[in-house]
């Protein structure tokens, strides 16, 4: 795959989970089962709550992602790593 901004796809799409299931398919596993569940895609990748603004986890994390705000604060207290706001 040739090299590309990851952090500018939408998540969810097909095209997203092509580039997770290459970074973390156990990731992309989840996050499809919490679609298929909730029946909607505008839901946190880690636990399918909602709303769940698109950003990226910084640093080090190369994908778009959804977090609600409980997983953004997990991220915080537990990796010390912030989740910069796209779009909500
Ligand atoms: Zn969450």
């Amino acid at each position: 795959m040739k090299k590309e901004d990851l952090t500018k796809l939408e998540p969810h799409t097909p095209e997203w989970f092509e580039a997770m299931g290459g970074i973390s398919m156990l990731q992309a596993a989840h996050a499809a089962s919490l679609i298929i569940k909730t029946g909607k895609k505008e839901i946190c990748t880690v636990c399918g709550d909602t709303p769940a603004p698109v950003g990226v986890v910084e640093p080090g994390h190369r994908i778009s992602l959804r977090l609600c705000k409980y997983c953004q604060g997990h991220r915080k207290n537990t990796y010390d790593e912030t989740f910069r706001v796209l779009r909500d």
